[in-house]
């Protein structure tokens, strides 16, 4: 009989290889198969033996045409049948906006052994490199993390956005390609033009940039700064510190 393989669904972090969890990384380090994403920083693949099977599974925006959600599941269950130590390495944490859980209940409906090693999510890793504290008490009491991959306009997207717009802070991935709308549908729902937001793009890299508006004109500055994915959208009060804590705070990405 085989030995009983295993799958590691481990969160990468936000970007910088050195933010992964000490888990993650040792866990990478014995892999007999590595699967992996578009964003992975290519220092973290180099961390798998020599002799580990990668298999890059990477599918950015999910768009049409690139790898299937089922080759990635196959790959999954047929090395761990095959005995082996298969790590799936996702950006961020792996079920943050990531398809971790679908993945993780595949292997459950099919009796795999599997554990959710957590990441660094963008949100998280991107406001601590951007001096951005969301939860400092004066900035309100809640943040809540959304998608903005679907059109606001469109069937798919099932936001509540008066519920949002009462949301101290918002953290928005995958929403650089309709900020326009994002922004608009906050605005009619009561969240003030004057709001402070920030665009993080390739948050905590070397060539990381942020811009830093309002509600009412960010639209306007990332496409004029030509801000390109990844990036994320950071909303709300917890923003404003940017301006006092950037003067001392030192840039780890910079260094
Ligand atoms: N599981 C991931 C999110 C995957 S969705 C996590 O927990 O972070 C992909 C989205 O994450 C991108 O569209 C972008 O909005 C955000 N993202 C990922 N890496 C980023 C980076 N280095 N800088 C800014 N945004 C990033």
């Amino acid at each position: 009989m085989a030995p009983e393989g295993m799958v590691y669904l481990v969160g990468a972090g936000p970007g910088s290889p050195d933010l992964i969890t000490v888990r993650g990384l040792r866990l990478l380090q014995r892999a007999d198969v590595l699967v992996y994403d578009s964003l992975i920083h290519p220092d973290l693949l180099r961390e798998v033996p020599t002799t580990a099977e990668r298999v890059y599974a990477g599918k950015r925006g999910y768009c049409i045409g690139s790898t299937l959600q089922e080759t990635i599941n196959d790959v999954l269950v047929n090395r761990a049948r095959d005995g082996l130590c298969v790590v799936r390495l996702k950006g961020g944490d792996p079920c943050v906006f990531g398809r971790g859980g679908e993945e993780a209940e595949y292997l459950a409906e099919r009796g795999i052994r599997f554990e959710i090693v957590p990441g660094v999510t963008t949100a998280i890793g991107a406001c601590a490199s951007a001096n951005i504290p969301l939860t400092h008490r004066a900035a309100g009491q809640s943040v809540a993390l959304v998608t903005g991959h679907h059109d606001p306009d469109s069937d798919e997207c099932e936001h509540d956005w008066a519920a949002l717009a009462c949301m101290s802070n918002l953290v928005v991935y995958m929403g650089l390609r309709h900020i326009e709308k994002i922004a608009a549908k906050l605005i009619d729902a009561g969240m003030s033009v004057t709001t402070p937001v920030a665009v993080i793009e390739r948050a905590t890299l070397p060539d990381e940039r942020v811009v830093d508006g309002e509600l009412g004109t960010i639209a306007l500055l990332v496409r004029s700064a030509e801000v390109r994915s990844p990036a994320i959208i950071v909303i709300g009060e917890a923003v404003r510190f940017r301006t006092s804590l950037n003067r001392w705070a030192f840039a780890a990405h910079n260094a």
